[in-house]
């Protein structure tokens, strides 16, 4: 049965809008999308004021904690963290979010629950557990390291895995792939939620690196790199890596280097803007490295967008709900930014739509667009983004979230 929705404004999701006109849905997937005057009938019809691609959040964590602190993660019982895990998911389909790149977390399984229909969620295409050198960014430095290795090896579910040399880097991503990432996710340079580690030096040595992306290439899976300096960022790109998250230490230089790649640029300003407002919470260490690098990343975001970098919408979510900030439901937050650093707010729309499957290489769903063939996942607007981004912050401006052509909810 095909349904029909007619809208004031049609923003297609790759740069393009037209007013006055219609999507055609049959089943889960999208028969038409265009003028009005040209589109299909048919028997249910429903009126809104615009229409656009259901949001992709590229960077988040689907791992059920409460604070911003590694730490928390090896306190709390992975049951816990993964039943949690499961109203964030319905949360941020709710919110418009209909599909998720997870790089670290819950999601291989998250998904498979969704996907069977016991619950509610996005599409999630998730990397399962982080890579990482030992004593680097996804390592927790206070414990013992006999527990780390054990809960490193041994944890299917654990969301760190620590690997050395370049068998241990093949080991780490084929084991990743056994339990269902569609991306391969590692640390390409130290971080800020992490005790010891400078998140300006490099982690992984070139042949390391090499390795990871070589073994991702042949199961056509992409690579996403957590990197803040600009020696990791160099290496990830120069050995193959789709992705840069975070990209602090951006300069011209690497931008360009960026482009002539066609890598892609996950900013997560979100997570810096969530973690100055509860500074307080973090732990010290977190808290000196965030107040060095938080202007600087603000700077690379200004540069990136100047410089024409792809950019995907990506916030590095992390919290529960029961979190102070950093929610599951507020990714939209992130394209606020994006305005706010010099997009124009179709650009800021883009980046969560149409770029959204780009970040999965190879592995790409026709998702993301208003077109004939692709997923039918859509959002009804009360409002028009295109004339202020942060509408799309607050689900009292949608009519309706709807996921593979069926209403995840709808309000007339
Ligand atoms: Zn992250």
């Amino acid at each position: 049965m095909k349904t029909r929705y007619d809208a004031e404004v049609v923003i297609f999701g790759n740069g393009e809008s037209i007013k006055d006109g219609s999507v055609v849905v049959e089943n889960s997937q999208i028969v038409y999308a265009g003028e009005s005057e040209h589109a299909p009938t048919a028997k249910t019809v429903q009126e809104c004021n615009t229409i656009m691609p259901g949001l992709w959040e590229c960077h988040g964590h689907f791992i059920g904690l409460e604070k911003l602190d590694f730490n928390q993660e090896f306190f709390t019982h992975p049951f816990h963290q993964a039943m949690r895990v499961v109203e964030d998911a319905r949360v941020a389909l709710y919110s418009g979010v209909t599909t998720v790149r997870e790089v670290g977390g819950y999601g291989v399984y998250l998904k498979r629950v969704i996907q069977e229909g016991t619950v509610p969620g996005p599409r999630v295409y998730s990397s399962g557990g982080m890579l990482s050198i030992t004593g680097g960014h996804g390592d927790l430095h206070s414990l013992p390291i006999g527990v780390w290795n054990y809960l490193s090896l041994h944890s299917d579910h654990w969301m760190f895995n620590t690997v050395d040399g370049v068998a241990e880097c093949l080991k780490g991503v084929r084991k990743q792939l056994r339990q269902g990432a569609e991306v391969i996710k590692f640390h390409a340079s130290g971080g800020v939620l992490s005790e010891l580690d400078d998140p300006i030096n490099q982690q992984f040595s070139t042949e390391e690196v090499k390795a990871i992306v070589e073994e991702a290439t042949r199961a056509n899976v992409a690579v996403a790199a957590h990197c803040h300096g600009a020696p990791g960022i160099k290496n990830a790109l120069e050995a193959g890596v789709k992705t840069i998250e975070h990209g602090t230490y951006l300069d011209d230089e690497l931008a360009e280097l960026m482009i002539e790649k066609d890598a892609i640029l996950v900013p997560t300003r979100f997570i810096i803007e969530e973690s100055l407002k509860m500074r307080d919470m973090l732990p010290e260490y977190a808290r000196i490295k965030m107040d060095q690098s938080a202007g600087r990343h603000w700077e690379a975001l200004k540069l990136a967008i100047r410089k024409g970098v792809t950019i995907a919408m990506g916030t590095d979510i992390a919290g529960s709900r029961k979190s102070p900030l950093n929610r599951w439901g507020d990714n939209a937050k992130e394209l606020e930014y994006y305005v706010k650093a010099g997009m124009d707010p179709m650009s800021a729309i883009v980046t969560a739509t149409g770029n959204g499957p780009k970040t999965l290489g190879p592995r790409a769903p026709r998702s993301g667009m208003l077109k004939e063939g692709y997923d039918a996942d859509l959002l009804l607007l009360r409002k028009n983004p295109l004339e202020d981004i942060t509408i799309l912050q607050d689900s009292a401006n949608f009519q309706a979230v709807i996921k593979s052509g069926s209403p995840v909810w709808f309000k007339s």
